[in-house]
């Protein structure tokens, strides 16, 4: 006996999503199937539109609506300093603090030698383009977590910034090795990007 296809389909798309396994799947597919109409319209309508409306900040690779997104746009900002990050979740950690107001770039990822991910894998080349084009820029903030992909990161790009003149930071050991950016709680970001240490 086989679920019926749309029921069938549903599980399959569910077991697409990471951590998901059939068991959960089928026990998701079940749940929707008993929301009320209204409701799975609208999960159904902010999956397209998240997929549709956002796109990546051409200069910053943050998530936006609008390119360049409302940070790169605003000109209160700090535009001397740029605080590079992992991922857009890392950004907005940093950003909730309502303490750093310099710029952003988002990585899309870390160095991983183990995972075969190097330098032209995530959004490094897009940074030294920015940094060339915009002088203004004199600091970069190294905001990857303090675990050895994240410090193999910021020393790789220390190597590659500094000779350039720019002066290259990372945040101060506040985090605790092996901890999360998006994890720590507020305090510690704020104490941790004002105490960054050069590199
Ligand atoms: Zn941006």
């Amino acid at each position: 006996m086989q679920y019926p296809e749309p029921i069938a389909k549903l599980i399959d798309s569910y077991t697409k999503l990471p951590g998901i396994g059939i068991k959960t799947a089928t026990r998701l597919a079940f749940y929707t199937i008993d929301m009320p109409e209204e409701e799975v319209t609208s999960f159904a309508q902010s999956l397209i539109s998240a997929k549709r409306d956002l796109q990546f900040c051409s200069i910053c690779g943050n998530l936006t609506e609008t390119d360049p997104c409302v940070i790169c746009s605003d000109k209160n900002r700090d535009q001397s300093q740029v605080l590079v990050v992992a991922e857009v979740k890392d950004l907005m950690a940093i950003e909730n603090t309502g303490e750093y107001r310099g710029l952003y770039h988002v990585l899309h990822g870390v160095l991983s030698p183990l995972e075969g991910k190097g330098p032209d894998d995530i959004n490094i080349e897009s940074l030294v383009n920015r940094l060339q084009k915009d002088e203004t820029i004199q600091e970069v903030i190294v905001a990857t977590n303090a675990n050895a992909e994240g410090e193999a990161t910021a020393m790789y790009l220390s190597r590659l910034l500094k000779p350039a003149g720019l002066k290259v930071s990372r945040l101060a050991t506040g985090l605790s090795v092996g901890s999360d950016i998006d994890y720590a709680d507020q305090i510690t970001l704020i104490k941790a990007v004002e105490g960054r240490t050069q590199l």
